[in-house]
């Protein structure tokens, strides 16, 4: 087979050794004669896989003891839900409008009480994070700390006091280091930097699950999920396997000080190509723009259908922006090589010398 690099957004690329790792045990998972796919969740083998991948978490994001982490099926969109149905009550919540998935989860709050717009960018097509005003009495503020679609990121969080942040890190969590004190709940899809779809991970600030509201419907309630383990039904078995593997890489890899410096590095090789060729163009203004999601445009969407199609066909899969915004998208999330992000700028450079 030939080498292919992998740039799509998610699902999205998984460590070779993870994936190996995971053919390997297929058939035989840890001697015990049968496949992962195939144990009771309720076996001594999945309590284990399940165990462990919630102590790999806690370590690696250094997640503090009054919070708990949680395993959720529903993918991110879910939680746009489940986030104001348990802790809204009817009241009022910052949202900190970024983008398309930001959007979403306003268009959910609405449903459960009153979100107020503490920023926005809609000014400007979305290429920038906008200041927070909080309002005193918010239940809380949600933010999204990687806009996938727009390609721009938080760089740092704000101190919102006592009102709990809540943020959406489905494209960026274990990306870099961060501070799980400064927010109440996180949540984020596992297709991106932590495993195949399937799974959600959310990680809450106990108090918090505490005071969720009544007479929600059990699969709903995040106090299902952190008295019975993420184990009060059958959960996506498979995908919390791959987590684990992908936690154990992260390891062994150096960790999220590792990963945080080697992707910086890899962001920076692809902004410089983007701003020293001058076919290309970013879109997202440069302080804010993604790590993870690096949008840019040619100098025409006719040429930008050819770079796509010809990149493919050079083994650099993925390219296309999402169909909202046109343009082209390379997702250079924890698992891209180095190398892969290399070969991106050398077929940049060739793409342009012959399209001149
Ligand atoms: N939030 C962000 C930032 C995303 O990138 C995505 C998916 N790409 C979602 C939410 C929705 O995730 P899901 O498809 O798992 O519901």
């Amino acid at each position: 087979m030939s080498k292919k690099y992998n740039f799509y957004a998610g699902p999205a690329i998984l460590p070779h050794e993870v994936i190996k790792k995971a053919q390997e045990e297929l058939l035989d998972f840890n001697g015990c004669g049968l496949s992962i796919m195939e144990i009771s969740h309720r076996s001594k083998e999945f309590e284990k896989v399940n165990d462990e991948a919630e102590a790999k978490i806690r370590s690696l994001l250094k997640v503090p003891e009054n919070y708990s982490v949680m395993f959720i099926q529903g993918g991110a969109s879910l939680q746009f839900s489940m986030v104001p149905m348990n802790l809204l009550k009817g009241g009022k919540a910052d949202y900190v409008n970024t983008g398309a998935w930001a959007k979403k989860a306003i268009d959910e709050a609405k449903l459960y009480g009153t979100p107020t717009i503490a920023g926005s960018s809609k000014d400007k097509n979305f290429n920038y994070v906008p200041p927070i005003t909080l309002s005193p009495d918010a239940t809380y503020v949600h933010v999204t700390s990687n806009e996938t679609i727009g390609g721009i990121q938080m760089q740092s969080f704000p101190d919102t006091g006592n009102i709990p942040m809540i943020a959406d890190m489905s494209s960026d969590i274990f990306s870099r280091r961060i501070d799980v004190s400064k927010f109440g709940l996180i949540y984020a899809g596992a297709q991106k930097n932590m495993g195949p779809a399937g799974v959600t991970l959310v990680i809450m600030r106990n108090d918090l699950i505490d005071g969720t509201a009544d007479g929600l419907p059990t699969m709903l309630n995040y106090k299902t999920y952190r008295e019975h383990k993420s184990l009060y039904n059958t959960p996506p078995c498979i995908a919390i396997y791959i987590v684990k593997l992908v936690m154990e890489w992260l390891e062994s890899n150096g960790g999220l000080e590792a990963m945080e410096a080697k992707n910086n590095e890899k962001a920076k090789i692809l902004y410089d190509a983007i701003d020293n060729l001058p076919m290309y163009s970013g879109t997202a203004e440069v302080k804010d723009r993604s790590k993870m999601n690096v949008t840019f445009r040619l100098t025409s969407e006719e040429l930008e259908k050819k770079f796509i199609k010809e990149a493919e066909a050079n083994g650099l899969v993925g390219l296309p922006g999402h169909r909202s915004v046109g343009g082209c998208r390379a997702s250079i999330y924890n698992a891209m090589p180095l190398e892969g992000v290399k070969t991106l700028v050398q077929f940049m450079e060739k793409f342009q010398k012959e399209n001149k």
